[in-house]
């Protein structure tokens, strides 16, 4: 569509986002960019973090976990290890998940530290997101 960006947000998982919008904004790994109609062709990793976009003067929110992210003039593509819409967040597995990884954590001889980091950044990212759809 004229003017507009399609974004599509795929995971393992299936297909979490796909419409025709404005402005996009990503977590790139070396920090956010944001996507405008007609951006140069570019590609980029993610990490774990919040992709905002625009349709009109409608704004969403999206969980996005590691990945990366493909533009070209008319299309983002993000491809992401998971992803959720803010509204589709399940606010209390989050706080579940938070609640592990914390455990784990305490526990560096039994659990992977590295592994453990990652659900509570998740964990947390989520909850944030999550407040975004209220
Ligand atoms: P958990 O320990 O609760 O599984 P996780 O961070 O390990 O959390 P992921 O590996 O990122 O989970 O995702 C696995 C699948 O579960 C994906 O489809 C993801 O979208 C979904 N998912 C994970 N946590 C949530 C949540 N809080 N709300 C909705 N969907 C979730």
């Amino acid at each position: 569509m004229e003017g507009k960006i399609r974004l599509e947000v795929v995971t393992p998982y299936g297909l979490v986002f796909s419409d025709d919008v404005d402005e996009i904004i990503a977590p790139g790994s070396e920090g956010e960019f944001g996507v405008l109609p007609n951006h140069a062709p570019m590609f980029t990793t993610l990490k774990i973090g919040m992709l905002t976009y625009r349709k009109g003067n409608h704004t969403g929110y999206l969980f996005v976990n590691w990945g990366h992210a493909e533009v070209t003039h008319d299309r983002v593509l993000i491809l992401a290890d998971s992803a959720e819409k803010a509204e589709d967040i399940d606010v209390e597995r989050a706080l579940a998940a938070k609640k592990r990884a914390e455990e784990r954590l305490k526990q560096a001889e039994k659990f992977d530290q590295a592994r453990a980091t990652a659900a509570l950044e998740r964990a947390v990212t989520r909850t944030k997101v999550a407040e975004k759809a209220k």
